[in-house]
């Protein structure tokens, strides 16, 4: 039995442990700030501190790019079908249910008609968070129907990605969105009609290597990861060392492959301004 008794350890008397919601605040992977969510939802999800770029999901990004109450959502309740019966550590059914229930959405890719400053455009926006923004049968046949609205009338296309590649669990159906999203693609070019793409962190894999590499202009969100393969999968095929900066927005833009950076607070005014020089709105007489 010990001589002295040790005080239970105590700290703030009586007082009730505070009660914080979980996932009120977040830490930016960039600066460290804590920020409260409110904060960072008002800041279109972009740090205040150090301007890192949050993943943003597709409907708040198309309520900060298009005039207010213009979007006209196309094919909603397009869903997914399991055509391989895929299984992993979870069945595809399993994981569609899942991403549906935690998103809300239907599929990776939302798309419509809209107008940005009065302009009319077709666009289509991927969501990093069903998926990882994954390129099924159902987002390409969304972004294709996309571009093929805006062939028939007339008007430019804009395609927001935020993707991880193919979606693996539809496989070869997957990969064949990469063809039909670009064919579709070659038929609006041929219409003498803009498309515009713009890459959000991350755009890699079939993504990067269909339509979203396709634009007549190339934007980009700043230090966006934008690359084909990880820089890991290069390394160990070429055995060699990677440049600083590689596959980053920054690194595309001075090599060429990408044709502007632009910070998402100036997105609306830059898509708006690029409409107005690379498409001329026919009017009724
Ligand atoms: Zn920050």
């Amino acid at each position: 039995m010990p001589i002295f008794r040790k005080p239970a350890f105590n700290i703030g008397g009586n007082a009730k442990k505070l009660q914080i919601p979980a996932g009120t605040f977040q830490a930016c992977p960039s600066c460290s700030a804590v920020l409260h969510q409110i904060e960072l939802e008002q800041n279109q999800r972009v740090c205040p501190h150090c301007e890192h770029h949050f993943l943003i999901g597709s409907r708040d990004r198309l309520g900060h790019l298009l005039d207010p109450g213009s979007f006209q959502e196309a094919d909603a309740d397009m869903e997914a079908v399991d055509v391989l019966n895929f299984r992993a550590a979870k069945s595809y059914k399993d994981s569609l249910a899942e991403y549906q229930k935690k998103t809300g959405l239907k599929d990776s890719a939302i798309g419509g008609l809209g107008r940005i400053e009065g302009k009319e455009v077709s666009v289509a926006v991927l969501d990093f968070a069903f998926l990882g923004g994954t390129l099924g049968s159902v987002a390409g046949e969304k972004i294709t129907r996309c571009i093929e609205a805006a062939t028939e009338r007339g008007i430019p296309v804009i395609v927001i990605s935020a993707a991880g590649g193919a979606r693996l669990h539809e496989g070869m159906f997957a990969l064949m969105q990469m063809a039909k999203t670009s064919g579709a693609l070659a038929y609006h070019s041929a219409a003498r009609l803009p498309f515009i793409s713009v890459l959000t962190n991350p755009t890699t894999g079939g993504v990067i290597a269909s339509f979203a590499s396709l634009g007549d202009i190339i934007v980009a969100e700043p230090k966006a990861m934008i690359g084909f393969a990880g820089p890991r999968v290069i390394k160990e095929t070429t055995h060699q060392d990677l440049p600083p900066g590689f596959q980053t927005a920054e690194f595309l833009e001075a090599h060429g492959l990408v044709d502007m950076i632009v910070h998402r607070k100036k997105m609306r005014a830059t898509l708006s301004n690029l409409l107005g020089y690379l498409h001329q709105e026919k009017r009724a007489a």
